[in-house]
């Protein structure tokens, strides 16, 4: 893809309000597929069991950030963040598709000179996608200490009050004109499944006080506003009848951290994106992609020197009531 059209795509136009004398940075965008299968809408990837065709996949993408430096990316395998991806010995396959969890490090030019220690161990970096359900279940973990992620939990999610028609029709609108409808079909599980394995993966990862209180150990979720664990993952547990885990009764709020640390209101991903002038890369609304650019801003705020602390809590004995931590929020 050619760097101009990428630009020419630049999506943004909601701008927060500035305290600062920033300049508003050269923005662009790559996305999870090239313009020319964009161009072709009956361009599907089949939805059967085996992995999309690689033709109709893009190639990597190298180009230059606005500090100069070299980058290259291509697109994530989404069977490998889910654990299925059964052709890691294909050559062209691995060629093609981001096999690797890590992140390049956001650089801001002063390395770690104003780094500080965090309250916290790992961060577990949080974006569902689904309006009505939840549909996506992405979850990066954030090392504070290597600044970088070292593993990833990711899955699709099935509905589980909507009818198979309805269904499609959610998936082909969501996902079909990026064309990952196929390889949610080929793994979506119910919601219910998705937290068993979801605690097994924290537990792996020594994560989880299981036998205490069942909050987070050294760890904390990190997102990019209040609405995925104030109100979509309550909102999923009673459609699914389950009980509210007590690990997700807390949280950063990234956005309340920008804005008590730069002093500037940003409204939204993209809009921390342009201000720190990082490249959105993947496909915004992937939840999997938005993940990854989320934490790679918290990684530049990290490098910033911000100190990363929970902003909201449920209130113990009334769940229902959530206690925000910080005076001034978004
Ligand atoms: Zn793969």
């Amino acid at each position: 893809m050619a760097l101009s059209m990428a630009l020419s795509r630049a999506p943004l136009s909601r701008w927060s309000f500035r305290l600062s004398p920033l300049k508003p940075a050269p923005f662009f965008t790559f996305s999870r597929y090239s313009s020319s299968i964009q161009l072709q809408p009956n361009c599907k990837i089949s939805s059967s069991a085996s992995l999309p065709t690689e033709e109709s996949m893009a190639s990597p993408l190298q180009f230059e950030a606005p500090n100069g430096k070299k980058l290259n990316w291509k697109p994530l395998c989404l069977y490998y963040t889910q654990g299925k991806c059964t052709k890691m010995d294909d050559p062209v396959h691995v060629d093609r598709f981001n096999h690797s969890c890590s992140l390049e490090l956001e650089s801001n030019g002063l390395g770690l000179k104003n780094f500080r220690a965090q309250k916290f161990d790992y961060f577990l970096v949080l974006d569902l996608e689904g309006k009505v359900e939840i549909l996506e279940f992405p979850v990066l973990l954030f090392d504070a200490k290597t600044m970088n992620v070292v593993d990833l939990f990711h899955r699709f999610v099935m509905p589980t009050k909507m009818s198979d028609q309805r269904i499609n029709e959610y998936i082909e609108g969501k996902y079909g004109k990026i064309g990952i409808d196929g390889v949610w079909h080929d793994t979506a599980i119910a919601f219910d499944d998705v937290i068993q394995q979801f605690e097994a993966w924290l537990a792996k990862h020594h994560l989880w006080r299981k036998e205490q209180d069942g909050l987070l150990k050294d760890a904390a979720f990190v997102t990019c506003g209040n609405w995925d664990l104030k109100t979509k993952v309550p909102q999923q547990c009673v459609v699914a009848r389950m009980k509210l885990p007590p690990y997700f009764m807390e949280w950063i709020n990234l956005k309340d951290i920008y804005l008590n640390f730069y002093k500037r209101r940003a409204p939204g991903m993209i809009s921390m994106m342009r201000e720190l002038q990082i490249p959105l890369l993947g496909s915004h609304h992937v939840g999997i992609d938005d993940t990854r650019n989320i934490a790679r801003v918290m990684q530049r705020m990290l490098l910033d020197g911000a100190l990363l602390q929970l902003t909201a809590r449920r209130t113990a004995g009334s769940p229902n009531n959530v206690q925000f931590l910080f005076e001034n929020r978004i």
